[in-house]
């Protein structure tokens, strides 16, 4: 009996980095309304944040990376009534210079938005016992992450789960690079585990992984509209998923807390 290999996502997957940006989103939001004098007026001060972010994302060619300074500069625009899809473009296309910010005085608001998202994210309900149940059973769980390598190593290190993991391994989402770690793994089934169907779910079953998709609170604008049909499985939590993944191969298997129940 072969053990199948889970190729695992990090963000909003295992811990909640969702909530981490959430945070840092709402300070920055208040640091620049008390700069600028100008107060958001939406009910949904998080959600005014993101509108902005991903209006920046989706024009900018480093995508969710881009320099933090834009939001600084575009969410000064959008507290002036700019719409974020206007603001983006200004921002990115470096028109608009002269507005109610300096430059100087954004970058400084954008690193210390940066220096909060370094915050270690809080474990997802179910990580904890997935894995364990993962260990007990010999399957391999490497993690892929399109991130920083030192980052995601410190905060597996930090929830003391390095046991739990083969490797870290950074990588693009693409169909070729999913296509790569599975003949890597064969004979072996390769099981993709992740929250975005765009970039852990859609690929990774063109390669031919089964796929768990474990939705996450945050769906970016450009997921919306799809749906979770095309994954193998869709489960409830991080452990909800490594029981399914483990019943395919033995058969009758429940976890120990499901047992004990
Ligand atoms: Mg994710």
């Amino acid at each position: 009996m072969i053990m199948p290999v889970v190729l695992c996502d990090a963000d909003n997957t295992l811990w909640d980095t969702d909530a981490v940006f959430a945070d840092a989103q709402r300070a920055l939001l208040e640091n620049i309304e008390s700069m600028i004098g100008a107060q958001c007026d939406r009910p949904d001060r998080l959600d005014f944040v993101r509108q902005y972010d991903q209006a920046l994302a989706l024009i900018h060619h480093l995508h969710l990376r881009y320099p933090p300074h834009l939001l600084v500069l575009a969410l000064t625009e959008g507290l002036n009534g700019k719409s974020p899809e206007t603001a983006a473009i200004q921002i990115v296309s470096g028109i608009s210079q002269a507005g109610p910010i300096s430059l100087e005085a954004a970058e400084e608001l954008g690193s210390l938005f940066q220096e909060r998202l370094k915050v270690i994210p809080r474990l997802l309900p179910g990580v904890r016992d997935g894995l364990r149940l993962a260990l007990q059973k010999d399957v391999p769980i490497y993690m892929l992450t399109e991130g920083r390598i030192d980052k995601q190593k410190r905060i597996i290190e930090s929830h003391k789960l390095s046991e739990n993991f083969r490797a870290v391994l950074e990588m693009t989402k693409s169909l070729q690079q999913y296509e790569r770690l599975r003949s890597r793994f064969l004979p072996a089934e390769v099981v993709v585990l992740g929250d975005q169907l765009d970039r852990d779910i859609d690929p990774a079953r063109a390669a031919g992984c089964t796929t768990v998709y474990v939705p996450g609170r945050f769906t970016p604008s450009w997921n919306l509209s799809k749906g979770s049909q095309h994954a193998s499985y869709q489960a409830e939590n991080f452990e909800d998923a490594m029981i399914w993944i483990i019943n395919r191969v033995v058969p009758y298997f429940k976890s120990s807390r499901v047992a004990d129940t």
